[in-house]
């Protein structure tokens, strides 16, 4: 049996709500649209769907400071930010907003963190697309991220008595929160290929964390071709040697051609390949969202993506009730001449195939070498 047909997927009404108010990159109701392509394409049976609720003070204390946690609560309750608060917690800030509703949707999506893990427990893969709040730290917030459901994920692992676990971050950013979380655990290997001089701009290509940590900063515009170079001489060998009991991936759509908020000129199908590469080297997965600004390219990647993890034939052309979901989105981010007509039609992106670069099979030296 594949582990594709095991597949589930998480969610929350919680995750449809309006959040982060307008004038903010993430404005925009991702979840509630990958949800609704999904409906609309039948991929989404009941028995396939889990809704979480969610995760109480309790459970977020054990990775983030109580002190924090009860200021963000107070915060969203009160609707306002103390000035000392802002500026001890990161929050009430234009990049991490206070909003109706914040609180109960960031214990959430740790929630389904936690659940996925769970679910995964005797083998399997779990499609979380509203976690991926990577850059998020034990004290403060950081990155549009509030909590950090991936190492509630990895933590929810470990305390199955899993000893080796591989957390690989393909975002346009660095996966610094998760990567500083497990910096001195032995059990957690860390990849991250993300866009080199880019916030939050660590992660640099001999940065090895506390030695079991992978950085891939890789140029600008940079290919299909040249991300399957990396992922097959590098980080997918590596993978192979370690033999994870479970494999954490956030999946950020940022790292698309089309986003406003990086440079980088993937097609959807380099991401999903390396997921579905990723997924076949473990028993048990779990495969977040995270970043993702444009959102007809965030849309279409996450619900091509659970069609691919729950064995779906991705059609050529989407049926019309399809594309009318597609047709309605608007973004101050993206220029209406830049919304490229496939997005409109198709779930598949026109491969970007191209050179390698010098500089990205140095790139592999210099991460490799000596390892
Ligand atoms: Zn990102």
């Amino acid at each position: 049996m594949s582990v594709l047909d095991n597949s589930k997927y998480i969610g929350s009404a919680i995750f449809k709500r309006q959040a982060f108010g307008n004038n903010h990159p993430l404005a925009f109701s991702r979840h509630s649209s990958v949800l609704e392509l999904c409906h609309s394409l039948n991929w989404l049976p009941k028995d396939k769907f889990v809704e979480v609720s969610p995760a109480t003070v309790d459970t977020i204390t054990k990775f983030h400071d109580a002190n924090y946690v009860e200021a963000l609560k107070v915060s969203v309750a009160a609707g306002k930010v103390s000035q000392e608060v802002r500026e001890k917690y990161n929050i009430g800030t234009m990049e991490n907003p206070v909003f109706d509703g914040l609180f109960a949707r960031a214990a959430t999506t740790v929630a389904g963190s936690i659940k996925a893990a769970e679910l995964v427990a005797n083998g399997g893969l779990v499609f979380h697309p509203s976690g991926g709040t990577h850059h998020g730290r034990p004290d403060k917030a950081s990155g549009f991220c509030y909590f950090n459901d991936p190492v509630f994920a990895i933590l929810a692992l470990l305390d199955q008595g899993l000893t080796n676990i591989v957390y690989v971050d393909v975002d346009a950013h660095h996966g610094d929160g998760v990567q500083d979380a497990f910096a001195d655990d032995e059990r957690v290997h860390t990849f991250s290929i993300h866009e080199e001089k880019r916030w939050p701009y660590s992660g640099a290509a001999d940065d090895r964390g506390g030695g079991r940590s992978y950085n891939f900063p890789v140029p600008k515009h940079i290919n299909d071709s040249e991300y399957g170079f990396i992922l097959e001489q590098a980080i997918l060998p590596a993978i192979k040697k370690l033999k994870p009991d479970a494999i954490v991936i956030t999946c950020g759509a940022d790292a698309l051609a089309g986003d406003p908020l990086s440079s980088m000129d993937l097609s959807n199908n380099a991401l999903w390949s390396a997921v579905l590469s990723l997924v076949s080297m473990s028993p048990r997965s779990i495969v977040f969202g995270g970043g993702g600004y444009n959102p007809w390219t965030t849309t279409r990647c996450w619900a091509g993506l659970w069609g691919k993890l729950s064995g779906q034939t991705l059609p050529d052309t989407l049926p019309e009730n399809t594309q009318k979901l597609l047709s309605v989105f608007e973004s101050d981010l993206v220029d209406e001449e830049d919304v490229n007509p496939l997005w409109l039609t198709s779930l598949c992106d026109k491969p970007n195939e191209g050179n390698v670069r010098d500089e990205v099979k140095q790139l592999l030296s210099v991460v490799m070498g000596e390892r």
